[in-house]
């Protein structure tokens, strides 16, 4: 470790490595709600040993290649927002934090395409692509808090994903640093029939397959029109049954967002709401959005329904952001807040919700739940936790049994394990059960990537 540390100075500079106690600490924790009763607790049992800060990409292939040589763990950090413990070292080692690679390299106006540095964080990107009319369509509620890097290794979605899709879908090429430090760019342009798609051994790897450095993203001209409306619902499986016929008639909302009643009372902003409710979002040239949210209308239409006018989700959209409910309950001493995000077919999604509602009420006050990221197959199913315990080591165990419960769930009906989140630590025990013989693939790749076993090491249910 010594010897390592001491090259890494002479390789970097003093300046760039960071190996101070209480400035490793900041390291030692991401969004998981499991660190957070860490903090509160005092307690870092997933800390770094030290971290670079690479200036540019052959700095990090000079850290990687000498890590290799030296046989030291290497884990990626971007601005730390994962809430599944994923830029957190299982075993110590070197964390590569990624934030000063961050310059905006080029916007290519005739391709409708940029290129970025993957430190650079998510809304400086979209804030300047907004001045020029441009945006990524991109829009995760960690906007504010997250890099492109981290987008593209934990196969991040946003807010707008049923009509532009999720990370990967904007994914146009890209520069990875491998483990032995050879930098390999790929690039595939608007589409590419040369062998495998090579972009997916790296978009979701969370940092297991190399350190992504720069990424080309494709960009849209920002929306003229939109037009809102909230709709509330007497019977969940009546929303379930618009979500999915809006979308296998070929319509694509960018906004689709149903609650159940427990949530819904959150989202209109009202204790007494008593209903589930839709939120929908229509947008593009006025005519096309106009004849979508028509169509639309005709779909709920035939089932009995409210409707509320758009005022609820212009609200919304306002707040979109916040997520202070769940920090100002995490900050205080026996506050539990947890947010699993699970995936399933239209023929899966009701017994999975129910399952998880009914198993995981006993540790909540409240079980919220909504479907926010809709296809013509399914949906996805993000459930809320917010309850109080004794105190924060109650909370840290009883976390770690909501995550147990609720991933056995998931298994026994067929769900996704996570959706949009990414396993981390969280999930890290329930990969092989999620992908059966598939991880036999990883497997292997991972071997012929790394053989060295140097990057995020244990990762993705991965050899640690
Ligand atoms: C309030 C809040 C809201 C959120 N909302 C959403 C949401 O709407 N949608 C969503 O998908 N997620 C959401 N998240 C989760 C989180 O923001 C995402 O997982 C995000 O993509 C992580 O980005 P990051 O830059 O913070 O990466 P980090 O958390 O630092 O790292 C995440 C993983 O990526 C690896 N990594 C990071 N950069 C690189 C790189 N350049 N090369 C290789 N590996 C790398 C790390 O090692 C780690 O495994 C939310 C989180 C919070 C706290």
């Amino acid at each position: 470790m010594v010897d390592f540390k001491d090259a890494l100075i002479d390789l970097l500079g003093a300046e760039q490595v960071i190996d101070g106690d209480a400035a490793l600490t900041n390291y030692a924790y991401d969004w998981w709600p499991v660190a957070a009763k860490w903090r509160n607790q005092g307690k870092t049992p997933l800390k770094p040993d030290m971290v670079a800060r690479p200036q540019t990409t052959a700095d990090v292939a000079r850290i990687v290649t000498l890590a290799n040589e030296h046989h030291m763990a290497l884990t990626p950090w971007g601005a730390g927002s994962s809430v599944t413990g994923a830029p957190m070292p299982l075993n110590g080692g070197l964390t590569l934090d990624l934030s000063d690679l961050n310059h905006t390299l080029n916007i290519n106006e005739t391709n409708m395409t940029v290129t970025v540095e993957t430190g650079k964080m998510g809304y400086i990107l979209e804030a300047e692509l907004n001045e020029l009319g441009y945006t990524l369509n991109h829009s995760p509620q960690s906007l504010d808090r997250s890099t492109v890097g981290g987008w593209l290794s934990t196969r991040a979605t946003g807010q707008f994903s049923s009509k532009w899709g999720g990370i990967e879908e904007l994914l146009v090429g890209f520069e990875v640093v491998l483990a032995d430090g050879s930098v390999v760019c790929y690039e595939t342009g608007p589409r590419m029939a040369v062998g495998p798609d090579l972009r997916h051994v790296f978009v979701g790897a969370e940092g297991t397959m190399g350190v992504i450095t720069k990424v080309t993203l494709q960009i849209f001209r920002m929306s003229e029109h939109r037009i809102f409306e909230a709709v509330a619902f007497d019977k969940l499986e009546d929303g379930l049954a618009v979500m999915k016929e809006i979308m296998q008639r070929g319509l694509r909302p960018f906004l689709v967002r149903f609650y159940n009643p427990t949530e819904a009372r959150h989202a209109m902003q009202d204790k007494n709401f008593e209903k589930c409710v839709m939120f929908l979002g229509f947008e593009g040239m006025p005519s096309l959005a106009e004849a979508e949210y028509q169509v639309a209308k005709s779909i709920w239409e035939a089932y009995p329904t409210d409707i509320l006018g758009p005022a609820a989700v212009e609200a919304w959209m306002d707040r979109r952001f916040d997520f202070s409910t769940v920090e100002n309950i995490l900050r205080n001493p026996g506050g539990l807040a947890e947010t699993i995000e699970v995936g399933h077919y239209w023929d899966g999604i009701e017994e999975t919700y129910h399952r998880l509602e009914e198993a995981l009420s006993p540790y909540a006050d409240e079980v919220l739940g909504h479907f926010s990221h809709v296809y013509p197959q399914g949906t996805s199913l993000y459930i809320i936790l917010l309850g109080q315990c004794a105190d924060d080591a109650e909370a840290e165990a009883n976390l770690l049994k909501v995550w147990e419960t609720a991933m056995t769930i998931c298994l026994q009906t067929g769900a996704a394990i996570s959706h949009h989140h990414g396993v981390g630590v969280a999930r890290k025990d329930f990969v092989r059960g999620a992908l059966a013989s598939g991880m036999t693939v990883l497997e292997r790749v991972k071997g012929a990537m790394d053989p060295e076993n140097i990057l995020s090491p244990g990762k993705l249910g991965l050899d640690a």
